[in-house]
């Protein structure tokens, strides 16, 4: 900025208003593509710094992809979503600017608001819910608490990205009124609510129409009839065209420099097929935007809340905190009477017997770009063991629970040229001349973004010395998608690894294919892989870990040591290859053999207690075989310390979960992800999730809402009440179990007619003591009770119908009539 008082004294208007007057018409386009992966461009003649994104939502990431800062790492979104509580989604948002404060981040690329249609979908994990209401309340609370420090939320994926099969390509077919009355719903919760600074449009098509250029869902819905006045910007490489988006209400494409605006766009306007007036209008949403997170020169960040101290993501407060927040959303789905483990029974002589693969590793996050680094982790085996001490606890590993190994176990390499902990990275260019050489912590890299000095390589070398006692055998390899060679010593393997046919080039980098073999480790000696770079942006890493046993010995181990056992914990779950972005489930089983490791320490222990570690349904084919089933989602950081917490009884499993759990494959309103020509068809309108499972003939396993915690509870009455504030009921419900509980009051309501019953309000009574009665006001959002009427294009709100006050739906309390 130049002349020293306007700095002083100008407002957002004038900079727009300088902007929108003096910039080129290329400045302005320029500005509208984003300059690096989560970087936008900056401008010194209007005083604009460059902004900064940062993915979100489960922490926040910074711009490294791969290997960048330790931050912390959240529970995941629906375990959060578990606790119904949009308090601790509001303070969820609070903590997040702090982690965005900390790395200069504007802007936390989330929440996510898509919804649960499919179980098989990779990236529910991300989203809260099934249910819009619950979505859209939730989000609109962590939103506020984003923003309260002056650090952008950007809500996505607007609109209809429910899965990732052909997600860059896929038309979802929907109706309207299943897009108003569900799909949309909870981004206009959480607009109204939250006024979010940015969208992130999805990369799939809606109706036949890109959602980043479907100016009806664009400029008509958000724009225009919600009023918003935030930036639209693109999921990352979804913008397909220059003058349709343009016009169709999309104002940044990310990522850049490159990217299909540019000089098409400038050519398009001067063509006269986009008005100028069209660009003005982004880059006023661009500048509103640098404005409210403080990227304009003299002009402070719209903030109504300052920051403390930082606090460092392995603070004890912050950890503190991240363990009461995952440990309440988790769920008790069976066994009232097996949880919480008595202490009591816990002894030197019958040490707490826990078994698999999960104990250890366990899954604290999802995959994709959803993932973080976080500062440490806290498996289950390290939560018992810091509770119990060892001589009370007995962990015993289970069966195989992945495909494909992970990376390199950081304890087992290191970097031959610091000594230290890690792999040494060096790139070569065409001709085979050294580009750079660095050193890498984590046993992987992302090649073709933010590489930094390794860019535009086409060769990499990843190397480094094993960890193990000489002659232990080492499973050791490489993942990522190309032609390698690996040499260990004298033995030099080549080979090129694919992607399996379907998958997309993305999965090269989200869940890339591995392959291994087993050496026998030799002090001094080097693990060499060379890669050649084929894909455009493709993760290359070394695999370094032990030999496991196999499945069968392992399962025949458990059923030994759970002999007798009263309890045993097994302990399985889904891993981020299939909770994940860019791919899809294709079932809902567990993986590998881990029913067999149940069914086989459920034959043999007096009682048995199934800890799953999964954000979304699994099938549970064992279930009437078990004494117990603790639902702990993918609990973050703190996770182990969390579940420790449920299952000692610290803490209440207060969770009640977010999504109907199928009993077998296929069941279910809506089940295939697959689209047919390139179309998938959203068949089932709106009766998704518990909404077309109830008045079904199949039943669920598990209802959305259902959960047990440690209460039981005796509902006595509800009152629905009409006043100047809307409707409401009044809920009288009493503790009849002999210990504290919180319960979460659903009420839905059941219309007249033929549209499906739905959420319609909640409200959690907290803290109700043995053989308290208490009495709870349940809201009910006018939202809820609107239906979209197809051939009037609008809403209706119809009266009547009946109120169900329920515990999910396969447990209804009481049916009152709405007045
Ligand atoms: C995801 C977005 C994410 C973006 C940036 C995309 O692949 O769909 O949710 O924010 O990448 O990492």
């Amino acid at each position: 900025m130049s002349e020293g008082n306007e700095a002083a004294t100008r407002t957002v208007e004038d900079v727009i208003d300088r902007a929108v007057r003096e910039l080129d018409l290329e400045v302005k386009v320029e500005l509208l593509t984003g300059a690096a992966a989560f970087s936008l461009h900056g401008n010194d003649g209007i005083g604009l710094r460059p902004m900064i994104f940062s993915d979100g939502p489960t922490g926040v990431r910074g711009s490294e992809f791969v290997g960048g800062k330790k931050v912390a790492l959240f529970p995941n979104a629906t375990l959060l979503a578990q606790a119904w509580d949009e308090t601790a989604a509001e303070r969820v948002g609070e903590m997040l600017a702090g982690e965005g404060h900390s790395q200069d981040v504007d802007v936390v690329l989330g929440p996510t608001v898509n919804l649960h249609r499919s179980a098989l979908g990779g990236r529910l994990f991300e989203a809260y819910a099934e249910d819009p209401l619950l979505s859209g309340r939730l989000a609109a609370s962590y939103i506020r608490g984003i923003q309260r420090y002056g650090i952008g939320a950007c809500v996505k994926h607007y609109v209809a990205n429910e899965s990732e099969t052909e997600r860059h390509t896929v038309d979802v077919r929907v109706g309207q009124a299943a897009l108003r009355e569900l799909y949309l719903l909870p981004f206009e919760i959480c607009l109204a609510g939250g006024h979010p600074w940015t969208i992130m449009a999805a990369y799939n098509n809606v109706n036949g129409v890109a959602a980043t250029e479907h100016d009806e869902l664009n400029n008509g819905v958000l724009k225009s009839e919600w009023g918003w006045d935030g930036l639209l910007m693109s999921d990352w490489g979804a913008t397909k065209t220059a003058a349709p988006a343009a016009n169709g209400g999309l104002d940044l494409v990310m990522p850049g420099p490159a990217g299909p605006w540019g000089d098409q766009l400038v050519a398009a306007v001067r063509s006269g097929e986009v008005t100028e007036a069209t660009i003005d209008d982004h880059l006023t949403r661009l500048l509103r935007l640098a404005g409210r997170v403080g990227a304009l020169e003299g002009i402070p960040a719209d903030r109504t809340a300052e920051l403390g101290p930082v606090v460092e993501s392995d603070a004890p407060e912050m950890r503190l905190t991240l363990r009461n927040l995952a440990a309440a959303g988790m769920v008790l789905l069976k066994g009232q009477n097996v949880l919480p483990l008595q202490l009591s029974l816990i002894t030197t002589d019958s040490p707490l017997m826990v078994i698999g693969r999960h104990a250890f590793d366990t899954a604290l996050q999802g995959g994709g770009s959803a993932a973080v680094r976080p500062s440490h982790e806290i498996s289950i085996a390290d939560g018992l063991q810091d509770a119990l001490g060892e001589n009370y606890l007995r962990v015993l590993d289970g069966v195989a629970v992945r495909r494909n190994p992970t990376a390199a176990l950081p304890e087992l390499i290191i970097d031959p040229q610091t000594g230290r902990q890690g792999m040494r990275v060096i790139s070569f260019d065409s001709s085979g001349l050294e580009r750079a050489s660095t050193s890498s912590e984590v046993g992987e890299l992302l090649v073709g973004m933010s590489d930094g000095p390794h860019e535009g390589a086409t060769e990499l070398e990843l190397s480094a010395e094993l960890v193990a006692p000489p002659g232990a055998s080492l499973e050791v390899g490489v993942r990522g998608v190309g032609e390698w060679t690996l040499s260990y010593g004298e033995e030099t393997q080549t080979f090129a690894n694919t992607l399996l046919p379907g998958d997309s080039a993305e999965v090269g980098f989200m869940s890339p294919p591995t392959w291994t073999q087993v050496v026998e480790a030799a002090p001094g000696r080097l693990l060499v892989a060379r890669l050649k770079i084929s894909e455009r942006i493709s993760l290359a890493g070394l695999i370094v870990q032990p030999v496991a046993p196999g499945d069968e010995q392992l399962i025949e181990q458990a059923r030994v040591a759970a002999q007798d056992a009263d309890p045993a914990v097994v302990v399985v779950g889904l891993t981020p290859e299939q909770e994940t972005e860019a791919l899809d489930k294709k079932t809902l089983a567990l993986p590998g053999r881990q029913d067999d490791l149940v069914r086989a320490v459920a034959d043999s222990a007096r009682r048995t207690v199934v800890v799953i570690n999964a954000a979304t349904p699994v099938l549970m084919p064992w279930l009437d075989r078990v004494d117990a089933v603790l639902w702990v989602g993918l609990p973050g950081q703190e996770g182990g310390h969390a579940i420790t917490d449920v299952l000692l009884g610290r803490t209440e499993a207060t969770g009640r979960l977010v999504t109907t759990f199928p009993a077998a494959d296929g069941d279910g309103p809506a089940w295939g992800v697959s689209p047919e020509n390139g179309g998938l068809e959203y068949a089932e309108g709106t009766r998704v999730g518990y909404r077309g499972w109830y008045g079904s003939d199949v039943e669920p396993a598990f209802w959305f809402g259902a959960g047990l915690g440690w209460g039981t509870w005796d509902y006595r009455s509800a009152e629905h009440v009409r006043d100047s504030g809307g409707e409401s009921l009044t809920v009288v419900l009493a503790n009849t179990a002999d210990r504290p509980s919180r319960e979460v009051v659903q009420v839905y309501w059941l219309p007249d007619g033929s549209a499906p019953i739905r959420l319609v309000g909640y409200a959690v009574a907290d803290d109700v003591v043995p053989g308290e009665e208490r009495t709870v006001t349940v809201t009910c959002d006018p939202r809820a009770f609107r239906l979209w009427d197809e051939a009037t294009f609008s809403w209706a709100t119809p009266a009547g119908g009946m109120f169900l006050v329920a515990r999910g739906l396969g447990d209804v309390r009481l049916e009152i009539p709405r007045a």
